[in-house]
């Protein structure tokens, strides 16, 4: 039986595992690159040589480069302490074509580093569902397809997506560990850096090494590891003699991977207890995050769902909402405050070239609405929207490596600053001044606003509202 200390200690999210680690892990192994970068602050990816363009094809920029600027990063490209492409530079560098995948790409005011996420899957997370998916469709791994019960028992899995992720690279034997790196030529020391006895490879860092036998011996899973050839054998049989525990014994994986990075890259080593605890505590956030929302949200017969309703006495409410035209490009952005008596209060348009991706112009509407009333000081305390997925993102504090997970994570931040603020999710039928505002709204501008005044398209929407009583 397994048995966790319940000991709440100081959780360390690492966000994934080096960029650069990835990328020799995954450069000869995967046909076809299917993990691109996702761009931080850009300095870790080669603007000719790394797949970073969101481009489902390649993901490869196609302009030749200039002579010269072959080694170029994409930070370069980025004008420094804003956050916004350097459009004058892009016209110079690249093919109307790579500047429109470039311009997808949103920029966030926090230098980031760069990580790799997974492109075939919709929402950029790196799941093993669709790894596998993409693995099969092509006819060079076909051997695969033998193990395929090991992938589906591994998707079933209640888990985080980096983990199942890890797991997977780690069962392909793709993950850099040092004996993988002198493979590939790289140069390091082929001993295990978290025991510096044995020589490190994917079953010496989970199994055999005598770090990871105390975590095993300490929550009772009864471990041979001279029995398994490998990591697959190993985790396959382990999964199947551990069927209640099978969750926690993959976030342990994580757990003890994670230890080992911490050696490696921070030179800084856990305990025992604490990869116990922080596997146990990682995968409790994880599961509270992502409980159904949908029976709080969406079964609740609650009628302020349904029709909009003005804030408490005193408060002012915002209501956002996003509209994509996609034969445009572009998304636009409707923000309306409105006070206690439901009377306009003001409203902003916001047009975003490049941005087609419904999760990610609503991302950027709580964005936009978290900065605009922090600009106006406006005492906005509550924050209405009917995207769903949005809305439990930003309640949520699991980790995401897409685009749309950087923005929510900076939403969070920036959402800090108004400790009365909430925010909630409403049905689109009340939210229809915002989408209106979103879907209407007609300028060559990219920022429009209104105070007080509300432009006459949105009368009659606002009347409804105040007609729900
Ligand atoms: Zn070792």
């Amino acid at each position: 039986m397994l048995s966790f200390s319940n000991a709440v200690l100081s959780l360390v999210f690492l966000n994934g595992i080096d960029a650069h680690a990835q990328k020799h892990a995954c450069d000869s192994t995967i046909p076809n690159q299917p993990l691109i970068f996702r761009v931080g602050n850009g300095s870790s990816i080669r603007i000719w040589h790394d797949p970073w363009l969101p481009s489902p094809s390649q993901g490869f920029i196609t302009s030749e480069p200039s002579p010269g600027v072959e080694d170029a990063t994409v930070d370069q490209l980025i004008l420094p302490g804003e956050n916004s492409w350097d459009h004058d530079l892009l016209a110079d560098l690249f093919s109307e074509e790579d500047r429109g995948q470039i311009m997808k790409i949103p920029l966030t005011a926090h230098g980031r580093e760069d990580r790799m996420y997974w492109i075939h899957d919709k929402k950029g997370v790196y799941s093993v569902r669709s790894g596998y998916k993409s693995l099969m469709a092509d006819s060079f791994i076909h051997s695969y397809s033998t193990t395929e019960n090991f992938w589906k028992e591994l998707w079933r899995l209640k888990i985080p997506a980096k983990v199942r992720n890890l797991i997977w690279r780690a069962s392909l034997n793709v993950l850099p560990t040092v004996d993988q790196l002198r493979v590939r030529k790289v140069e390091v020391d082929s001993h295990c850096p978290v025991c510096s006895i044995h020589d490190e490879s994917v079953l010496h860092a989970f199994v055999s090494c005598e770090f990871a036998q105390k975590i095993w011996e300490a929550v009772g899973v009864v471990n041979s590891p001279t029995m398994a050839a490998n990591f697959k054998d190993w985790i396959t049989a382990t999964l199947k003699n551990h069927q209640q525990d099978q969750e926690i014994i993959v976030m342990l994986c994580w757990a003890i991977w994670l230890n080992r990075n911490e050696t490696v890259w921070n030179a800084k080593s856990f305990t025992v207890l604490k990869v116990v605890t922080i596997a146990n505590n990682f995968l409790q956030l994880w599961r509270d995050a992502n409980r159904p929302p949908s029976k709080l949200a969406i079964s609740s017969s609650s009628p302020e769902l349904v029709k909009w309703k003005p804030p408490t006495r005193g408060s002012l409410k915002l209501n956002i909402d996003a509209s994509i035209f996609e034969d445009r490009g572009m998304a636009r952005l409707g923000l309306v405050i409105r006070n206690d008596l439901g009377s306009f209060v003001a409203a902003r348009v916001v047009t975003v070239r490049g941005i087609v991706d419904p999760l990610l112009a609503e991302t950027l509407g709580v964005r936009e609405a978290l900065s605009w009333i922090k600009s106006k000081s406006l005492e906005v305390q509550t924050i209405e929207m009917d995207a769903l997925l949005v809305y439990n993102a930003l309640q949520s504090e699991g980790i995401d490596n897409s685009y749309f997970g950087i923005l929510t994570e900076e939403c969070r931040l920036l959402a800090r600053e108004f400790p009365h603020l909430k925010f909630r999710w409403v049905r689109r039928s009340a939210n229809q001044v915002a989408h209106t505002l979103a879907k209407t709204a007609e300028s060559l501008h990219a920022i429009v606003e209104w105070f007080y005044f509300p432009p006459s398209f949105l009368s009659s929407v606002l009347i409804a509202d105040l007609m729900n009583e």
